[in-house]
């Protein structure tokens, strides 16, 4: 049976161009650095985000938590989102293996302002620990877009105190794609930024840290010690150069389908979607309905052949490159049939 998956954009398949590519790839051990297809990857995504360097690690998360572990020293504090992927879904690895601790940003719209970095800049003190990273986060993980006016102001006051920026980018070409610039418009207020190849843009594997050369060799130290130093990974970087050169450039389909989603959902009765925040290819439906029983809803709609996470009374939708049209036609007809 063929399933409509809406959980996430992670749940996309490799194209039959990335099958072949995978199959045809030249490889080499990369950890000697001999793999061709890797470099080119990293050559590529460096390019594309204005970064000198970049490198292929398995996912974002090791991403992530590399940057933490190069830019940080032991007891260091972080300026983090408090609903950021990093906090939230990283199993708290930033104080395992970076010692660090958080200093959290709890905002309603889950982003971060200057004025908010300003207020937990530590001065030097005895009793302090020192500032030693922002973590920002665009896309942002409830569907919105950091704007670019407000990426810089954060990254200028960074640069006044001599802090690092990392941005999670797991997003960032969904971002770009909703901000009408070049991924490298929105990385350049970052000192390093992590994207995913495996959501959106549909490799099975993969994503990239890019920032400074120096920077990079440090990472791929961090790389090894965490174990994610790969052989021939050209197999899978040849999918990730596919993500690159193609699928990028049809995210602006998910998106619109998102938003075609959302406009549909809420014409239906105790269903609400602000359209506002649907910015990218998440829309997120409110459902407050007496006797909604929220299970019952996901095993219906699983019975259907849709696959949806079982989000309470907030369910997520994800558009990605195997969901249509056509789909979400189907999906609205068979949720309306469901609450009629
Ligand atoms: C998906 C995601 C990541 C990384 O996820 P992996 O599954 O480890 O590749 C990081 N940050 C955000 C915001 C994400 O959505």
């Amino acid at each position: 049976m063929k399933y409509i998956d809406l959980r996430s954009d992670t749940v996309t398949q490799p194209t039959e161009e990335m099958r072949k590519a995978m199959y045809e790839a030249k490889v080499g051990d990369d950890v000697y650095g001999d793999d061709p297809t890797v470099n080119g990857l990293e050559e590529m995504a460096a390019e594309m985000v204005g970064k000198e360097a970049a490198l292929f690690v398995p996912s974002g998360t090791m991403g992530n938590q590399i940057a933490i572990m190069a830019h940080t020293s032991l007891g260091d504090e972080i300026i983090v989102g408090a609903n950021s992927h990093i906090v939230q879904y990283e199993v708290g690895a930033a104080a395992r293996l970076s010692g660090v601790s958080y200093s959290l940003v709890a905002n309603p719209d889950d982003k971060i302002y200057k004025e908010d970095v300003l207020k937990r800049i530590r001065e030097d003190d005895i009793h302090h620990p020192r500032t030693g990273l922002i973590c920002l986060e665009n896309a942002l993980g409830n569907g919105t877009v950091v704007t670019l006016e407000e990426m810089e102001e954060v990254f200028q006051l960074a640069k006044e105190n001599n802090i690092p920026v990392h941005l999670d980018g797991a997003r960032l070409f969904n971002a770009a794609t909703y901000l009408k610039v070049e991924a490298k418009e929105i990385a350049k207020y970052t000192d390093s930024v992590t994207f995913c190849l495996s959501k959106g843009l549909c490799s099975p594997v993969g994503s990239l840290l890019c920032g400074p050369k120096d920077f990079i060799a440090k990472a791929r130290k961090m790389r090894k010690l965490l174990g994610g130093g790969m052989r021939q990974a050209g197999v899978l970087a040849a999918c990730g150069i596919i993500s690159l050169e193609k699928m990028v450039h049809r995210l602006e389909e998910d998106h619109e389908n998102a938003r075609y989603l959302a406009r549909k959902l809420n014409g239906i009765d105790g269903l609400s979607v602000d359209l506002d925040k649907v910015q990218i290819n998440m829309v997120f439906c409110k459902i407050q309905l007496e006797d909604f029983n929220s299970q019952d809803f996901v095993s219906y709609l699983l019975k259907k052949g849709i696959k949806v996470n079982d989000d309470k009374d907030e369910f997520r939708f994800v558009t990605n490159k195997d969901v249509n049209r056509e789909d979400i036609d189907y999906v609205v007809k068979c949720i309306e049939e469901y609450f009629s």
